[in-house]
């Protein structure tokens, strides 16, 4: 355990103030630009003792990330991707310092893995348990599998051009999928305002802080292992390496966003000596930076129809994200580039064939990128190059998951509805109604013991809509079944105190909450005489049946009987 001081500072008024996952907005100026500082000196004294020692993973920068337990109990092993030096690419480009950062080898196959890994740590420690995202599909895909494992319930706001099998990957991790008929910057809009009305924390891609600092985890890695991986270098001695160019396939542009605050933080604790040019590719149909760079312009256009099927780059309006890469390009050098779909594809396949790398589409945009900029000379054959391999698709088994495994939001079009970044329409918000209702059966959890009440919470969530209250004892939980009698308890019966028997006993004696169902959860084996007084009184379960249907059945029933 190490806590550390973590700092949050406006990018507009530059007030700086303690930092806390779920503050979206600087109590300043109200600006939800922030960024996250830190102790660097005694994060490069830690490094500088305690790195080489450490595993090689995402968690081994600690010191500057916003968790203070790290790693984090529901670590999926992220992080510590290869970087693989190119075979066959290298020479056909006569580019001899070509690096692939292989992050295909993440848990769910992108490096959208860092982001959820470290968001969903921070919020686990600040004791959420339901979130939102909007995705193009691989952000969902981690978060997902993150969540699962934290016991987080995730709403995933998946525009409709998402391919099936992501989609379908999403599902199977028990995430509430909304699939959006719109464009994803409007699936953005719709999930924001989900959020906003159930008062629910959302990614806000840039504008927050877990998810910017996982990205620059990128960054240490490779300057760590292009100085490792150097014939002279020694990985003990300063300065280590860090690459010429780094290049990126690029949507709403938060990997280069993170990356560079990475490569600038090693640079500010003496780690490096240079910073890298940034190569930022786009899909010619959605590509919004590039046409305001090559114009010139600091701030982007947004794209209201992209036209591209590349769907995991269909960021239209990128914000201010792009201002900041512009101004780190002007600063340290760059450029912007976009590439057509075909040329991703023929990429796509060189980079298999030649390479060994099979990748989805949009990381192909990259090394199409690559290709471009080293026949246009922008790239130079001397220059130490870092390609972020970022995503290989997965294709999930189409019939394993039934029929009803997403909601649908259909959204009107009518006059209008190609103005640009337009706030939610009203058509948008009603479509909103129809995703969930305003009431679900609320169930109370009683277990005194808190991994049982994350795993049931996490049952819960993944099988059906339910609010999900818990109570830590049997005192706390009269209290809350008398304030607010709720649908259903699930009760454990071994607690210290006031025990399940008690509680029971009590529940049923007073009229306010007597009608309520119970279902009594216990590990021991219970005296012929137990069971018969529990069975007047509630339904019977041992724990080790809960991944049962009948648990699911017995609860479904209860609720219907009790309406
Ligand atoms: C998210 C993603 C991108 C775009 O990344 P940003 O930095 O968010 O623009 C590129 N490729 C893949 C595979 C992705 O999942
Ligand atoms: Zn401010």
């Amino acid at each position: 355990m190490s806590l550390h001081r973590i700092q949050s500072r406006c990018m507009d008024c530059g007030h700086t103030f303690d930092f806390h996952p779920l503050t979206a907005r600087c109590p300043q100026c109200g600006s939800e630009w922030l960024q996250a500082e830190y102790d660097y000196d005694l994060a490069r004294d830690r490094w500088l003792r305690h790195l080489a020692d450490r595993p090689f993973n995402l968690w081994r920068y600690h010191e500057l990330l916003p968790v203070q337990h790290a790693p984090p109990p529901i670590d999926l092993g992220v992080g510590g991707t290869p970087l693989l030096a190119s075979v066959h690419l290298t020479q056909m480009l006569k580019l001899p310092h070509l690096y692939i950062k292989d992050e295909r080898q993440s848990p769910t196959s992108s490096f959208k893995d860092r982001q959820a890994a470290v968001t969903i740590a921070a919020l686990q420690e600040s004791g959420l348990t339901e979130m939102v995202v909007a995705s193009t599909g691989n952000v969902a895909i981690a978060y997902s599998a993150y969540a699962a494992r934290a016991g987080i319930k995730l709403w995933a706001f998946l525009t409709s051009l998402v391919p099936q099998e992501k989609m379908r990957e999403v599902a199977i991790y028990g995430t509430q999928v909304v699939k959006v008929t719109a464009s994803y910057d409007e699936a953005k809009q719709i999930a924001a305002e989900f959020a906003r009305q159930r008062g629910l924390y959302i990614d806000r891609g840039a504008r927050s802080i877990p998810t910017v600092e996982s990205m620059k985890t990128l960054a240490f890695e490779i300057s760590e292992q292009l100085t490792r991986q150097h014939p002279e270098a020694r990985y003990d001695s300063l300065p280590w390496r860090a690459p010429d160019w780094y290049l990126q396939a690029v949507s709403g542009g938060l990997g280069p966003i993170g990356v560079t605050k990475g490569f600038r933080e090693l640079y500010r604790m003496g780690f490096i000596d240079r910073l890298p040019k940034l190569g930022i590719v786009q899909a010619e149909g959605c590509s919004p930076m590039v046409q305001a760079w090559q114009q010139g312009k600091a701030q982007a256009d947004p794209i209201p129809r992209p036209r591209t099927h590349i769907t995991t780059l269909a960021t239209g309006n990128p914000g201010r994200s792009y201002t900041l890469l512009y101004e780190y390009v002007r600063e340290h050098g760059g450029t912007f580039v976009a590439v057509s779909d075909e040329e991703a594809f023929r990429a796509m396949h060189t980079l298999a064939k030649m390479e060994g790398l099979s990748m989805e589409p949009a990381a192909a945009v990259a090394f199409a990128g690559l290709i471009k900029l080293v026949r246009e000379g922008v790239i130079q054959p001397h220059e130490t190059v870092v390609v972020n391999c970022s995503g290989h698709t997965m294709p999930i088994e189409s019939h394993i998951l039934g029929e009803r495994w997403a909601r649908h939001v259909v959204v009107a079009r009518g006059a209008g509805s190609d103005s640009r970044a337009a706030p939610p329409q009203e058509g948008l918000l009603a479509a909103l109604s129809t995703i969930a209702t305003e009431r679900y059966p609320r169930i109370l959890i009683v277990d005194d013991h808190e991994p049982a009440r994350i795993l049931l919470r996490r049952i819960l969530q993944s099988l059906g809509d339910y609010t999900i209250l818990e109570a830590a004892d049997g005192y706390q939980a009269l209290e809350m079944a008398q304030q607010d009698p709720p649908d259903l308890i699930i009760l454990d019966l071994m607690m210290p105190g006031l025990d399940g028997f008690a509680v029971l006993d009590s529940l049923k004696s007073h009229p306010a909450t007597a009608h309520i169902p119970v279902i009594v959860v216990t590990a021991k084996s219970l005296t012929t005489e137990e069971q018969q007084r529990l069975r007047q009184m509630a339904r019977l379960m041992y724990k080790g049946e809960f991944l049962s249907d009948e648990f699911f059945a017995e609860i479904r029933e209860l609720l219907a009987r009790a309406r």
